[in-house]
């Protein structure tokens, strides 16, 4: 559903949640001089916008959501204290889906958010759920911004909005403060103009957290930092993983064009191409779409309106019973928007103990793997099955040899099957069509591997009869291994 409130209605480009009615306001208007706060921290000086999902004490956080329309913290997250010590300032608060749950920014409490770019002067989408941090990243309305990632929502608006946009390793970065959505597959990530400055704010939040249960452990950083030496990057020759499987699916022909431009100068360049399989790919995306809503089904059931957040004021306020169903009905009901009850009610479903066997087992099954998959082509191997006895053995449908051969360092694929599709076409879509978005971003998501997409320019020939403001990149994404966000990184510089 798309929540139009008449501000939205009238407003022309809404990245931030800050410009809505429910008074969401800039952190700080001006930067503090870098002489007050850490004047040698790596991020002196830098503005950084912060999706409005990731806890702030300056301003509340919303998660976009009734919920918690105006929910004041009483600490802010991991990551905005790492980035305050290193000298950065946080800017704003901006816009995304409810929860985090869309790729199209457009199931907000406060409006929609609209891309600064077009398609023949008609707005469009700036993907989600991350895409106030990606407009404002476009808009050079902050240097860098994060966003978080469960399923792809960082790199689908890096790609919509011609940014970068990275997911680090899942267990890097603290999600300590961050309103959980599917917390085995949250990310927190980082959206900027170039890989250089993505690496930089990745660079202070790429620290242990003991708030954070799953964050990688001081002893698994050491190992992966003693034992990778990088594999990609500038003056290295790489071995690019090009996943066959993924090229078979509906990928527009603008995309198609950019991302096989892309390939045949990185061969040019002297990096070599290897065809790859990723058979369990194609199941990536249904078993993502069982995973998700069930954990978020399982996360979103505190919103009860008894502890905190958004309580009805209708004949249900006052809780008769014990327990108060009518009163949490209401609440709920009223709290949440039309996807979010859309996941709740799928989760609960497959969580049930009629569906569980069936889809949420199963899912966890192809979960494995896809992971495996992948680790069958990268020749790092995974930092968590370093002993050669716990790698996992190949599938016999691998096309990827044992002894080394046919390995790569990075894969690369398209972000997202298409450009970013008009506003009057998503409205028309179905929530499985927008789901369709999510095809290129969810396995790595699944595999927790670090993944960036990179903008690179649509060709010539593709851009003729353009007009001036019309979307004229497309996002390139790189996989790595888990731990090899370095490499991941490298390589993206060769690609941008
Ligand atoms: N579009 C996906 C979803 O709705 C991914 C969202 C995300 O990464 N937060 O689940």
């Amino acid at each position: 559903m798309v929540f139009l409130n008449n501000a939205s209605r009238n407003t022309h480009l809404r990245p931030y949640s800050s410009s809505n009615t429910n008074a969401i306001i800039n952190a700080a208007a001006e930067p503090p001089p870098p002489t007050q706060s850490h004047p040698n921290g790596s991020l002196a000086g830098k503005s950084i916008a912060i999706k409005d999902n990731i806890l702030t004490t300056a301003t509340p956080t919303t998660a976009a959501s009734r919920a918690l329309h105006n929910y004041p913290s009483p600490f802010p997250a991991t990551v905005i204290t790492l980035l305050q010590q290193h000298g950065a300032y946080i800017s704003s608060k901006t816009n995304l889906d409810e929860f985090g749950m869309g790729s199209h920014t457009q199931s907000s409490f406060h409006g929609p958010a609209i891309s600064p770019f077009s398609r023949n002067g008609v707005p469009l989408t700036p993907g989600g759920s991350s895409g106030g941090s990606a407009v404002a990243v476009a808009e050079g309305k902050a240097w860098a911004a994060l966003g978080t990632d469960t399923g792809g929502s960082v790199r689908l608006p890096a790609a919509y909005c011609g940014v970068v946009g990275f997911k680090p390793s899942y267990g890097c970065v603290s999600r300590w403060g961050v309103v959980a959505y599917a917390n085995s597959m949250d990310t927190v990530g980082v959206l900027a103009r170039t890989v250089g400055d993505a690496r930089k704010v990745f660079g202070v939040l790429d620290v242990y957290d003991e708030r954070d249960p799953t964050s990688l452990l001081p002893s698994v950083r050491q190992r992966i930092r003693s034992k990778r030496s990088s594999t990609a990057g500038r003056g290295k020759k790489m071995r690019i993983g090009v996943p066959t499987s993924y090229l078979t699916t509906s990928i527009s022909p603008a995309v198609r064009a950019a991302y096989a431009s892309t390939l045949t100068r990185l061969q040019a360049a002297g990096h070599t191409l290897i065809p790859i399989g990723l058979p369990t790919s194609k199941l990536a995306l249904s078993t993502y779409y069982i995973l998700a809503p069930a954990e978020a089904s399982s996360n979103l059931a505190k919103y009860d309106g008894i502890r905190y957040g958004y309580r009805t004021s209708g004949p249900d306020a006052r809780p008769k019973e014990d327990p108060p169903l009518p009163f949490y009905a209401a609440t709920r009901g009223e709290a949440f928007g039309d996807e979010v009850r859309r996941r709740i009610l799928l989760g609960a479903y497959t969580l049930s103990s009629e569906a569980m066997h069936n889809y949420f087992i199963q899912a966890q099954k192809i979960r494995r793997l896809v992971s495996r998959d992948f680790d069958a082509v990268f020749a790092l191997p995974h930092p968590l099955h370093e002993d050669t006895a716990q790698r996992p053995a190949p599938l016999p449908s691998d096309e990827n040899k044992e002894d080394g051969k046919g390995k790569v360092d990075i894969i690369l694929t398209p972000t997202t099957p298409t450009l970013p599709p008009t506003l009057s076409e998503i409205a028309q879509q179905s929530a499985l069509e927008h789901y369709m978005n999510d095809v290129f971003t969810v396995p790595a998501s699944l595999a927790c591997l670090p993944a960036l997409s990179v903008p690179v320019p649509l060709p010539a020939e593709v851009r003729e009869g353009m007009e001036e403001g019309d979307v004229s990149t497309v996002g390139v994404q790189v996989i790595g291994q888990l731990g090899d966000d370095e490499g991941v990184l490298g390589a993206g510089e060769v690609v941008e």
